[in-house]
C-alpha cells in the first residue's frame, strides 16, 4: 500500500534484519513502538488502519477499542502461492492464520467482548495480533481505548482515570512515538491527546500531532492554524488527515478509495495549498519514516560495536576450533562491512542528500 508505514525504509531495514537472522545473531534493530492517543472517536483506529493500508480494526461512533491492541507488523518475503502472503495471527489463537481481514476484525470484537464484556466495558488486558506481510516493516503499533469522561454501560465511575493510567503505561516509555490524534471539529486547546502527550513527553521530542476530520469542520473554519502549529506548537509538527466517515465504513469504501478521496480533498481546498508537507496520510507515513530513520541512525553505531565484539570472540574461538568457526567469522566480517555501508548511507539519507537509498 502506498501509505504503509515505513515504505521507504522497509527494504533497507528488512535486509539488515534478514542478515542478522541468517547469522543467528542476537543483535538486531529494535524499532520504536508507535501508539495512538486521543479522546474516544477522534479517529485513532482509522489513522492506524490507513497507515497499515488494510481494513481490520473495529471503528465507529461508539466505544469500539476497549482493550489495548498490540499490533506487531512482521515482514515476510513475498510468496507466490494462491492463498496470499498477508495474514494475521493472534497470540490467544496460536497457529491459526487469518487470511481474511474481515475475520480478523470479527475476532478482535469477539475477544474484546470475552474479556471486557458486551456492554462497553474496558479492560487493560492486551490483545496481541501479528500481521505478516511483504509490505510492512517490523514495527509495533498500539491501538488504545480513547479517553471518555462519562461512564456508560458497565464502565466504572472512575473510567476516565483508568483509561488515562492505561494510556500512560504505554506512552511513558522513551522509545514510544506518540501519535496524538485530535479531531479538527473540536478546539485544539481542549485536546485530550495533546494534554496526555505533554504529560508523557514534555519536550515534545516524540509526539506527532494528527488532526483528523478536516472534511467535517464547521463551515467557514479551517485547520490551517492548527497545522502550522500556531495554536499549540509541537516540535515534530502536525499532519492533517481525512479518514473514512461512518457512512463510508457502512458502505465498505476501500482504503484505496479513501486515500484518493483525501488527496482530492486537499487539492480542492485552497486554504491547504502550500501545506502539502503536513496534509494527508502519506505525509504522516513519511514523517514516521523520517523518525524511524533517525532512530536507526542513532542505534547503528551501538549495533556495529556489538557485532564487532561478537566477531572478536568468534575469531578467538576460531583459533581453538578451526574451520567451522572461521567461516562464521568471515560472515561476521562481511556483516560489519555491510553495516558500515548502511551507517554512511543512512547518514546521507537523513541529511536529505540521498532520498531514495538504493538497496541493491
Ligand atoms: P477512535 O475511537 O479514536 O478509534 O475513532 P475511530 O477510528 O473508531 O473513528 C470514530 C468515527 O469517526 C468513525 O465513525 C469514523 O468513520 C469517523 N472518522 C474518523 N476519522 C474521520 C475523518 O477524518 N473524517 C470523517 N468524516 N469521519 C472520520
Ligand atoms: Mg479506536
Amino acid at each position: 500500500a502506498a501509505a504503509a508505514v515505513g515504505s521507504s525504509v522497509i527494504p533497507i531495514v528488512n535486509k539488515l534484519q534478514d542478515i542478522f537472522a541468517q547469522l543467528g545473531s542476537n543483535s538486531t534493530i529494535d524499532l520504536p513502538q508507535v501508539a495512538v492517543v486521543g479522546s474516544q472517536s477522534s479517529g485513532k483506529s482509522s489513522v492506524l488502519e490507513a497507515l497499515v493500508g488494510r481494513d481490520f480494526l473495529p471503528r465507529g461512533s461508539d466505544i469500539c477499542t476497549r482493550r489495548p491492541l498490540v499490533l506487531q507488523l512482521v515482514h515476510c518475503p513475498k510468496k507466490t502461492e494462491a492463498q496470499g502472503d498477508e495474514w494475521g495471527e493472534f497470540l490467544h489463537l496460536p497457529g491459526r492464520r487469518f487470511y481474511d481481514f474481515q475475520e480478523i476484525k470479527r475476532e478482535i470484537e469477539t475477544e474484546t467482548n470475552r474479556e471486557a464484556g458486551g456492554n462497553k466495558g474496558v479492560s487493560d488486558k492486551q490483545i496481541r495480533l501479528k500481521i505478516f506481510s511483504p509490505n510492512v516493516l517490523n514495527i509495533t503499533l498500539v491501538d488504545l481505548p480513547g479517553i471518555t469522561k462519562v461512564p456508560v454501560g458497565d464502565q466504572p465511575t472512575d473510567i476516565e482515570a483508568r483509561i488515562r493510567t492505561m494510556i500512560l503505561s504505554y506512552i511513558k516509555h522513551k522509545t514510544c512515538i506518540i501519535l496524538a490524534v485530535s479531531p479538527a471539529n473540536a478546539d485544539l486547546a481542549n485536546s485530550d491527546a495533546l494534554q496526555m502527550a505533554r504529560v508523557a513527553d514534555p519536550d515534545g521530542s516524540r509526539t506527532i500531532g494528527v488532526i483528523t476530520k478536516l472534511d467535517i469542520m464547521d463551515r467557514g473554519t479551517d485547520a490551517r492554524n492548527f497545522l502550522l502549529g500556531n495554536v499549540i506548537p509541537l516540535r515534530l509538527g502536525y499532519v492533517g488527515v481525512v479518514n473514512r466517515s461512518q457512512q463510508d465504513i457502512n458502505m465498505n469504501r476501500s482504503i484505496k478509495d479513501a486515500l484518493a478521496y483525501e488527496e482530492n480533498f486537499f487539492r480542492n481546498q485552497p486554504v491547504y495549498h502550500g501545506l502539502a508537507h503536513c496534509c494527508g496520510v502519506p505525509q504522516l507515513a513519511k514523517k514516521l519514516n523520517q523518525i524511524l530513520v533517525h532512530h536507526i541512525k542513532a542505534v547503528l553505531p551501538g549495533l556495529k560495536s556489538r557485532v564487532s565484539a561478537q566477531l572478536t570472540s568468534v575469531a578467538k574461538e576460531a583459533q581453538l576450533y578451526g574451520d567451522v568457526v572461521v567461516s562464521k567469522a568471515g560472515q561476521g566480517a562481511k556483516l560489519l562491512n555491510i553495516l558500515a555501508k548502511y551507517c554512511e548511507a543512512f547518514s546521507s539519507m537523513v541529511e536529505g542528500k540521498n532520498e531514495e537509498l538504493s538497496t541493491a
